[in-house]
């Protein structure tokens, strides 16, 4: 009795609709709108009014005609007009929690459809944005009448809207990575549209070398354009992220891309074997239901020999943080090495051997120290192995962990990396070229 005690209080110090009475129950009963629940407790207030008024009280009639007045509720009208009893007056129903908005329901949720034509998605959110005193009269109203089973209005519109928004698109609410987020303000009815936007991981290979992995802006004029930059702005013509980006942005018509990957090989270094994973994400796609089989030959014919891309998926948002994190993943690199002087075969043996399951202590080198902190770390190499191809160049493939500096492990940077290959063997050592050949994950 007490959800019934308590709905009167309400009802008679406030007007109320089915839907705002039935929201302060709405953790009661289970399947069922709180438009019905509100409904419900009118009816039985009007029936036990209705016996009790047959019995003579006074009181009763007085609920009853509350129930017309706060709870716009026509049947309660019907008993009074049976009771020979004239209602106090008639004056415009208006809710005080919702200000009738519940019943524009149907109009906004059009509204909301209407704007987020043109956007492909599949799945959707609503936002809603309430103006403070509608939010503070509803907190107050909560703390007046003690309601603890209730839900909120924001999430209670929430829910309406979306119903009717996938009643008319036959598309799905998801609360979790929806594609698109309508932001609706009941109140102004005005209507925005959040585009989520579309991550597609894969892995890329850099067929030549001198290419940044990303868009590198020039030093000299920070990106204005100058004589030395051929006023493009840019150190280099091209990046690996702008050649994937190109053919993304023109089969998605987003509006910008985001590259993000796990590590970054050297400008002057290829990225073969079975590539370096990336995410790249492109910010306020029309299209996102693209076929990646015929994207990946885009960006390959597009890319023409320099950069290649495979494994394409779709992915999410939790995939750019984990291949961020990437620096705990193992590298296989191919490095050919150039010594001064001739070394014995015992002795490129004997450096496969102390480069295999080996602790590297590298200080920061001095070719980055601009931009990176001078910090040493120690590396692990778990496994290296040298070919010689002619007397003075040596091919050596290490498989490491991320984040080991491969030029500075041959050249020994200053006594910086320790061991380093040309104290190991004695001779002045030069990395001529490198290649990262594989990033496992
Ligand atoms: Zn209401
Ligand atoms: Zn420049």
């Amino acid at each position: 009795m007490e959800i019934l005690k308590n709905a009167e209080r309400m009802l008679k110090k406030y007007a109320l609709c089915d839907d705002c009475l039935g929201r302060q129950f709405a953790l009661l009963g289970y399947g069922m709108e709180n438009k019905t629940r509100g409904y419900s407790i009118k009816l039985v207030l009007a029936m036990q009014a209705h016996e009790k008024a047959l019995n003579g009280n006074k009181r009763a009639i007085s609920l009853l005609k509350k129930l017309v007045l706060n709870g716009n509720f026509q049947t309660a009208k019907v008993l009074l007009e049976k009771l020979d009893v004239k209602p106090d007056g008639e004056k415009p129903f208006k809710c005080y929690l919702c200000e009738n908005k519940f019943e524009e329901i149907e109009n906004l949720a059009k509204k909301a459809v209407e704007k987020m034509k043109g956007w492909e998605y599949e799945t959707f959110l609503v936002g809603i944005t309430l103006p403070k005193e509608i939010m503070e009269r509803e907190d107050e109203f909560k703390s007046e009448f003690e309601v603890t089973y209730g839900e909120s209005l924001k999430n209670h519109f929430s829910r309406e809207i979306g119903k009717k928004i996938a009643k008319l698109t036959g598309k799905e609410a998801d609360l979790k990575n929806p594609h698109i987020v309508v932001l609706v303000n009941p109140f102004t009815e005005r209507v925005k549209v959040q585009v989520n936007p579309l991550f597609i991981s894969g892995r890329y290979r850099k067929l030549v070398r001198n290419i940044p992995q990303s868009k590198w802006i020039c030093t000299k004029c920070q990106g204005k354009g100058c004589e030395r930059c051929n006023w493009t702005g840019k150190m280099y013509p091209e990046s690996v992220a702008e050649i994937i980006s190109t053919p993304v942005l023109e089969m998605t018509e987003g509006k910008t891309t985001a590259f993000h990957a796990a590590g970054r090989e050297d400008v002057d270094a290829r990225m073969l074997g079975l590539g370096r994973p990336f995410v790249i994400e492109v910010k306020k796609p029309k299209k996102r239901f693209i076929d990646l089989k015929e994207l990946e030959s885009r960006i390959n014919d597009f890319g023409s020999g320099k950069v290649e891309v495979l494994n394409l998926n779709f992915a999410l948002r939790e995939d750019v943080e984990r291949i961020k994190k990437g620096e705990g993943t193992q590298k296989v690199y191919r490095v050919l090495v150039e010594l001064e002087n001739e070394v014995s075969d015992g002795e490129l043996e004997k450096l496969e051997r102390i480069l295999t399951g080996c602790k590297i202590s590298q200080q920061t080198p001095i070719r980055v120290l601009h931009r990176r902190a001078d910090l040493t770390r120690e590396k692990y190499i778990y496994e290296t192995k040298v070919k010689k191809l002619t007397p003075k160049i040596i091919e050596m493939q290490i498989r490491c962990q991320g984040g080991l500096y491969i030029k500075e492990l041959i050249t020994g940077d200053m006594g910086r990396t320790k061991p380093n290959v040309s104290e190991l063997l004695k001779t002045r050592a030069t990395p001529i070229s490198l290649d990262v050949l594989d990033v496992v994950m």
